[in-house]
């Protein structure tokens, strides 16, 4: 990876800002089961099945039970799914704002949730102000990631090329199509994945992988 002509990153939230380990993404997971099989009129067990096989032909859970399952409340869905108190999961994290005001590159988040749980979680964190914008599954008209269109909309609105921009995220589905249109990409989180691309367990190890930025941030700190 040719990190010189690096401008922008780009991240995603769940499972990339913070650690999977925090739980979030089991809860809503847990939540979403509950709600899939109450719409399918099936057990538990079966709507988990019934997820996991359609989670990659349609990139969320919403997505599939709107094509599939006529669900069409899409704010009351929204508000079951996503747990309102996200500091009884996610830790300050006064590091990860650390790091990312001492980055020489323009800070972007491209999420497949709604607006108000990506808000919840940099709050959380206490980073928000610094992502004063967001590329929202709202703002991606409800088509997100790994959708090549999800990608391209946000670079027209960037106006940046892709080949300036790394982009991070835990879900390597997502990486492999931005990389399909010339974008680069970083794997976060516990697994290593299939090696295709660069890796890192925290989001704190970014200061690692990026040569140019590690100097600004010793710099600060000296
Ligand atoms: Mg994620």
């Amino acid at each position: 990876m040719d990190y010189s002509k690096i401008t922008t990153l780009l991240f995603d939230v769940d499972n990339t800002l913070y650690d999977e380990s925090c739980g979030v993404e089991v809860e809503m997971g847990r939540r979403i089961n509950g709600i899939a099989a109450r719409m399918l009129g099936v057990s538990l067990e079966e709507a988990i099945a019934l997820r996991n096989e359609n989670l990659p032909v349609y990139g969320t859970s919403l997505r599939w039970l709107q094509v599939c399952h006529n669900l069409t409340d899409i704010d009351s869905y929204m508000a079951e799914v996503h747990p309102e108190d996200l500091g009884l999961y996610i830790p300050h994290n006064p590091e990860l704002r650390e790091m990312l005001e001492a980055l020489p590159y323009r800070l972007e988040i491209l999420t497949n949730g709604p607006e108000f749980h990506a808000r919840r979680v940099l709050n959380t964190l206490g980073v928000s102000d610094l992502f004063p914008h967001m590329y929202t599954l709202e703002w991606l008209g409800f088509k997100g990631k790994p959708y090549v269109s999800a990608y391209e909309k946000v670079l027209n609105h960037l106006r940046v090329p892709a080949e300036e921009i790394l982009f991070m995220d835990d879900k390597e589905v997502n990486l492999e199509a931005f990389a399909g249109i010339g974008g680069n990409a970083i794997l976060v989180g516990p697994k290593e994945g299939s090696g295709k691309f660069p890796w890192i367990r925290d989001i704190l190890d970014l200061k690692e992988i990026l040569p140019a930025c590690c100097g600004e941030i010793s710099e600060v700190r000296v």
